[in-house]
């Protein structure tokens, strides 16, 4: 109950899409009955979580935040949605996001832009000059960064304890850290994809955020594993995901890619990355500068192979099976044209058009099948930075703190989403495990995260480091 007067409280933050709270109240009447009865419980039993709303919740509006789905009530959940319900958890309701999961700043939603909840903090406001814009005016609220800000500021708003998010190139550590929060990207193939709205299927990864990596070891060893219903999940044992308590840290050879000093770098987060750098030297352990040589190709490369999957992912929204159907009649194609300019927001019709252009028989070649090899490359810079016996990699999660919305709409929107995402994409194309971790205050008193990435499948390690680091 008081999660739930606590998202009333907040409602101008604009994180709930969809407030489930009569089967949150019963749920939780479910989790104290059992508690009272003295009967097994689940490890998650009445704890109050959010869900991204692009995962399939059974009976609960799922909308993508998109017109074409506006109504669209799924009969199934997510296998990621019903793992954490068979533990007990309490799911208050579906969160905020850009359309379809398409951006970097949870702005582009038909339910409006989520505000960043430190855009109302006592540090933020108390660091702000007089006389520069003052935060309580309407038009200087921040950004939580995205595409799942609504399920960033769910939990940094102290809503609830844990949410999902998605992640194919940065979603869930983009909005973590501008929001102060830590945000885990798993290994491709440890997590099912089974009812997550696809965006691009061989990068998207159910993504987790909660407010310290115990919590995040917790939900991970919930829902990782193999899943029937998604033949891209490991068949190997995975977890437990306990984490030991490191002490010594001098086993540990750190990385630091030098291509990742890139020019859009704010000074804070580069002194912090680099003052991140020295605490693991200064506790012994082994720190190097790597190289990942094809970094600079990651955003164009992810480019065509985002909305190249997306134009095909796309063709199932015509009207006929979910959601939205325009009232033109004249044709079967006149219904398909309409329904699909009415249901997309420019954001989702540009990458249609252009992953369709990519996908043309005279351009595949020269784009598709190039931007996979690309892929490839970037993938083994990983591979060999790793063989070379470096265990993790320490990089910026994002260029700086979150900026005004103001400021990220002047950008056009379809370049907005894309330079941010150069410490985050990569490690999508390359299916590693990857979390933000929060590190400090910027000047401005905002959160400011760095990003830990790992070997595929080495998320345990990668979750003991970060808990050390955090
Ligand atoms: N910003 C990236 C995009 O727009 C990543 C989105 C995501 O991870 N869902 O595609």
């Amino acid at each position: 109950r008081k999660c739930l007067s606590r998202i009333r409280e907040t409602r101008f933050l604009n994180a709930y899409i969809t407030v489930s709270e009569d089967k949150a109240l019963k749920q939780a009447e479910e989790s104290e009955k059992r508690y009272e009865k003295g009967r097994a419980l689940g490890i998650l039993d009445g704890i109050p979580i959010a869900i991204k709303d692009n995962f399939s919740t059974a009976g609960i509006e799922t909308t993508c935040a998109s017109h074409m789905l506006k109504g669209y009530i799924p009969p199934y959940n997510a296998t990621v949605v019903q793992k954490l319900l068979d533990q007990g958890a309490v799911l208050l309701g579906k969160t905020n996001l850009d359309e379809f999961a398409m951006g970097s700043g949870s702005t582009d939603g038909i339910f409006g832009p989520v505000r960043n909840p430190w855009s109302y903090s006592r540090q933020y406001r108390e660091k702000r000059k007089p006389n520069h814009h003052r935060v309580d005016e309407d038009s200087n609220w921040l950004i939580t960064g995205g595409s799942s800000g609504g399920s960033a500021a769910a939990v940094s708003a102290f809503t609830c304890f844990a949410a999902l998010g998605s992640d194919t190139g940065g979603s869930t550590r983009n909005p973590a850290a501008l929001c102060g929060l830590v945000g885990l990207k798993p290994t491709y193939g440890l997590v099912s994809r089974y009812g997550l709205i696809p965006l691009v299927n061989s990068m998207d990864v159910p993504g987790i955020l909660t407010r310290c990596v115990d919590d995040a070891a917790i939900v991970l060893g919930i829902l990782a594993g193999h899943d029937v219903k998604d033949s891209t999940t490991t068949q190997d044992p995975v977890g437990p995901f306990i984490l030991p308590i490191l002490r010594d840290v001098s086993k540990l050879c750190i990385g630091i890619p030098k291509e990742y000093h890139t020019p859009g770098l704010s000074s804070e987060t580069q002194a912090l990355w680099s003052k991140a750098a020295d605490l693991f030297e200064s506790k012994g352990a082994k720190v190097v500068e790597v190289s990942l040589p094809h970094t600079s190709y990651s955003i164009v490369c992810y480019h065509v192979l985002c909305t190249a999957e997306v134009a095909s992912n796309m063709a199932r929204f015509d009207g006929l099976e979910y959601g939205h159907r325009c009232n033109v009649n004249v044709s079967t194609e006149a219904m398909y044209a309409a329904t699909r300019r009415e249901g997309f927001n420019d954001v989702v019709r540009g990458r249609i058009l252009s992953g369709n252009f990519f996908l043309l028989k005279e351009n595949y070649d020269d784009y598709f099948v190039k931007a996979q090899k690309v892929r490839r490359l970037i993938a083994n810079d990983f591979v060999k930075v790793f063989n070379s016996g470096v265990d993790i990699l320490l990089t910026p999660t994002t260029l700086s703190d979150a900026v005004p919305y103001v400021e990220f709409i002047k950008e056009d929107n379809r370049t907005r989403s894309a330079q941010g995402d150069i410490f985050t994409q990569s490690v999508n194309m390359a299916g590693l495990p990857a979390i933000n971790v929060p590190m400090a205050l910027s000047s401005q008193g905002l959160p400011v995260g760095l990003q830990l990435i790992g070997r595929a499948f080495s998320d345990q390690q990668l979750l003991t480091v970060a808990r050390w680091f955090e």
